[in-house]
């Protein structure tokens, strides 16, 4: 909008289609919590008042004509109106009519499905200022921006359109004023606004002000940044608050992590992890996660202070050695930003690691949520990998998730490696042959069926001095490790099946790089396994990425000498006997080797041939 818009002053607005079925919600909504909007509208005025400090460290000027900035409540039960203002930055018509007729941001389609299952999503995807509608039936902005002489009056009964016209004001910044509902006429009475500002608001940095008519207007919240204080002093009560202002949530943080810095860099760092699952994780433009302050001026929230894979952790840093004119666009190579997110993501994988020490509980319930984005840091963060190694859990064999330390703990006597084998999905992995030996054995194997998964367990070193095996690569060394309740193999099988083994490599020729007896299978007669340096399954993946250079070589057909298929296959063999081509048997295994890994058959006319010689042969 804008331009056109701007010559049709006169002519009402309409709303964006997600803002009106928003709307639709606000103005309809039977919502238990409705004091958030009283929040909603502070946290704008507050957001106002800190862009307006930080415009003013380059143009004072802007200060000019109201020196104090500050938030002030009037209601006025006459009129049944409540008018929150405040003296910050302000809105200019085109502002007025792009902030408030549409939303900005994406996903916000899937916030509008969402939202009909309750509203207490509003904060998280900037539609707080709708809010208004929960309570009021007719909202009125005047807005003066900063350092303009104009001033406009924003006007809508939330149904479908909104108005945009001249208006006076004499001091910079936005005045709201809410025309009651019948039903919300408590918000009048000053009491119950300072109960809400107590709860939700105490701890805006800028004083709020009730103006109630009776007296001179007074301070109701403390109005000290939370993070200034000591960390003792700050009451689990007050971190849900300003973790609620911060993120939009309205449960408790499920970590919080508050401290000073001292040393080269000095700077206060309060982050909190929630403990639900933002809907915009994998939004690729989702910012405002870690706010930047220098001396309690707030100066940017997409800073960069945490690396992409903690973008989760909400929160903010206040530096107190930075300079104050710093500009945005300077913030991405300045070594001191560099030298605080370094620092601050040890801190805050040493707290993870400790949560997951100390308080197993919870700390499952935190990588539930965001396991798979900490992941992430595995390939993305080199220098932080071991200690990320420190928190990862893992799906096994044995369990839903387990850290590598507990893994390790729980290795069998003359295991050297930590197995692993990748897949696209968990339950399907579990049933494949490769891991037949390895279960027999009892021992656990880590279940990688993250998309990540296959890009750092290539080039991981291993943890604790393990190093990450594929049960599906190279040839099993189990020959150690004692079976659970069988007996062990027969070691006469290796001759039993050698004449076999020509055979088979004979009929398959370059389809497979060997045929060899397998130490990993128990229950299947066959299986395939990869002999490069690459797992098979992440040779598959790698191989169907166009600029990789992978290409899936030949598998090494594994054969289960007690199996009574190969059993009866190598007496044919040894005997030269005829009961059955050698060659098509051959091709089927290799064909159900194939079928096993979820791979269709290489050729289905030639399989289907051999399949009817072979029934035929059977029935005869
Ligand atoms: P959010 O605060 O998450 O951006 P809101 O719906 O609360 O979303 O507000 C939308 C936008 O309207 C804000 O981003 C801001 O640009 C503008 N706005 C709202 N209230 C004010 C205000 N009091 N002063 C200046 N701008 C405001
Ligand atoms: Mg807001």
């Amino acid at each position: 909008m804008g331009k056109a818009a701007r010559k049709k002053i006169d002519r009402p607005h309409e709303f964006q289609a997600e803002v009106a079925k928003l709307l639709q919600l606000m103005v309809h909504s039977v919502y238990s919590d409705r004091d958030v909007f009283l929040r909603e509208l502070i946290s704008n005025g507050a957001d106002a008042l800190d862009k307006l400090r930080y415009e003013a460290i380059k143009k004072p000027k802007l200060l000019a004509d109201t020196p104090l900035l500050s938030i002030v409540i009037a209601p006025d039960k006459k009129a049944k109106t409540l008018a929150i203002a405040d003296s910050g930055i302000g809105m200019s018509e085109d502002e007025l009519i792009d902030n408030l007729g549409t939303i900005a941001k994406s996903g916000t389609q899937a916030f509008v499905e969402k939202a009909g299952q309750g509203l207490n999503l509003i904060g998280q995807f900037g539609v707080g200022f709708y809010s208004a509608f929960i309570v009021a039936n007719r909202v009125e902005v005047v807005s003066r921006k900063a350092g303009s002489d104009e001033a406009f009056m924003w006007a809508s009964d939330g149904a479908g359109t909104f108005t945009v016209k001249p208006a006076k004001k004499a001091t910079r910044g936005t005045i709201i004023t809410l025309h009651l509902k019948d039903d919300a006429s408590e918000f009048l009475d000053g009491r119950k606004i300072e109960r809400v500002v107590c709860a939700y608001s105490d701890h805006i940095g800028h004083p709020i002000m009730l103006a109630d008519g009776k007296e001179d207007p007074t301070q109701i919240n403390t109005a000290n940044a939370i993070w200034t204080r000591a960390k003792a002093d700050v009451t689990p009560e007050q971190h849900k608050e300003f973790f609620g202002h911060i993120s939009g949530a309205y449960a408790d943080p499920a970590l919080t992590i508050h401290y000073r810095a001292e040393g080269r860099h000095e700077y206060t760092v309060l982050l909190y992890i929630p403990a639900e699952r933002p809907l915009d994780l994998y939004d690729p433009e989702r910012k405002g996660r870690q706010k930047l302050y220098v001396k309690r001026v707030y100066i940017a929230d997409d800073a960069h202070l945490l690396p992409a894979y903690l973008r989760f952790v909400r929160g903010i840093i206040d530096s107190e050695d930075m300079p104050l004119n710093l500009s945005r666009e300077m913030l991405q190579n300045n070594p001191q930003v560099a030298a605080i997110r370094k620092a601050v993501t040890n801190k805050v994988l040493n707290e993870l690691k400790k949560c997951a020490r100390n308080d197993p509980e919870n700390f499952a319930k935190i990588w539930e949520v965001f396991g798979p984005v900490i992941k992430e840091g595995l390939y993305e963060d080199m220098a932080h990998r071991d200690q990320l190694f420190e928190v990862a859990k893992f799906r096994t064999t044995k369990s839903a998730a387990v850290l590598l330390k507990d893994y390790v703990a729980g290795l069998k006597e003359n295991q050297t490696a930590i197995y692993y084998l990748a897949g696209e999905d968990a339950l399907k992995a579990s049933a494949s042959p490769q891991l037949e030996g390895y279960k027999a054995r009892d021992i656990e194997v880590l279940l990688l069926t993250d998309p990540v998964d296959s890009f750092w367990v290539r080039t991981a070193m291993g943890f604790d001095g393990k190093p990450f095996k594929s049960v599906t690569q190279g040839a099993a060394d189990l020959d150690l490790i004692p079976l659970k309740d069988a007996p062990e193999k027969n070691d006469e099988a290796d001759g039993v099946t050698a004449k076999l083994i020509v055979a088979m490599k004979e009929a398959l020729g370059v389809q497979v790089k060997d045929v060899r007896n397998s130490k990993r299978l128990t229950d299947s007669a066959v299986c395939l396994v990869a002999d490069g340096d690459l797992d098979r399954t992440l040779e598959k993946l790698l191989s169907r990425q166009q600029d990789s250079g992978v290409r899936v070589s030949a598998p090494v057909l594994e054969i289960n000498a007690d199996h009574p298929l190969i059993i009866a296959l190598s007496r044919v063999a040894d005997s030269g006997g005829r009961s059955i081509s050698l060659a098509d048997a051959a091709q089927l295994l290799l064909d159900q080797a194939q079928v096993l890994e979820g791979e269709p058959v290489t050729d289905p006319t030639g399989f289907a041939q051999r399949m009817s010689r072979v029934m035929t042969k059977a029935l005869m």
